[in-house]
């Protein structure tokens, strides 16, 4: 449970490729008031990153170990790897009053919101999911199986948006990370904290 004198949990999420890395590199650029987790995972580094920099790069033997031993915030398969987040940095981290981000997939971000409700979840989400929602709404009218697919897989993104307490549009990076960090500030206003 987060307390009120706690950092806030925010839970940076979306559909696969939408830019979720990029928005929160970003942000990490501009914005060093908020802390972010470094996740642990079982694929292999891509050039030119870091060991406990942008992963704690594991075993699967290391990363079932970490499940077993209740390290992990939650946890998740992605594409045949799984990623977690250790819970001893969020937890140090909100507890000394700091935020926190986690830039997670879908499954694992509705893991957090079972057991820290009172987190702050962004949905992250493509440009273009009004033009689909619209598309999604002329069912029928377009037919071709391409589109049908294109409009199942918008419609999954959506119903999951509904699960976030905010949705900000990947349209441009700068844009998206000025309304992370609205939502930030607008957090801490928030009567129920002051
Ligand atoms: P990548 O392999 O491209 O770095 O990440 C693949 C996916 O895993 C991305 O959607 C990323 O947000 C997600 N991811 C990274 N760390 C974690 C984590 O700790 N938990 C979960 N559930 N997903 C993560």
């Amino acid at each position: 449970m987060l307390k009120k004198d706690h950092g806030l949990l925010i839970v940076l999420s979306g559909p696969a490729g939408v830019g979720k890395g990029t928005v929160c590199n970003a942000l990490r650029e501009v914005d060093d008031s908020i802390f972010y987790s470094v996740s642990a995972t079982t694929r292999a580094p891509r050039e030119g990153e870091k060991d406990g920099v942008n992963y704690f790069f594991k075993s699967e033997a290391a990363f079932k170990e970490m499940i077993a031993n209740n390290q992990l915030l939650e946890w998740a398969k992605y594409v045949n790897h799984y990623y977690g987040t250790p819970l001893q940095y969020v937890n140090d981290t909100v507890r000394s009053g700091a935020d926190i981000i986690l830039e997670i997939e879908v499954q694992g971000a509705a893991k957090v919101r079972e057991r820290y409700p009172e987190g702050v979840f962004i949905f992250l989400a493509p440009p273009d999911l009004s033009e689909l929602r619209k598309r999604i709404e002329e069912r029928g009218t377009e037919n071709t199986e391409l589109i049908n697919e294109r409009m199942s897989v918008a419609q999954a993104e959506i119903e999951m948006m509904a699960q976030y307490d905010y949705v900000v549009e990947n349209d441009k990076i700068e844009n998206a990370v000025k309304s992370i960090q609205s939502i930030v500030l607008a957090e801490h206003c928030r009567k129920e904290r002051v």
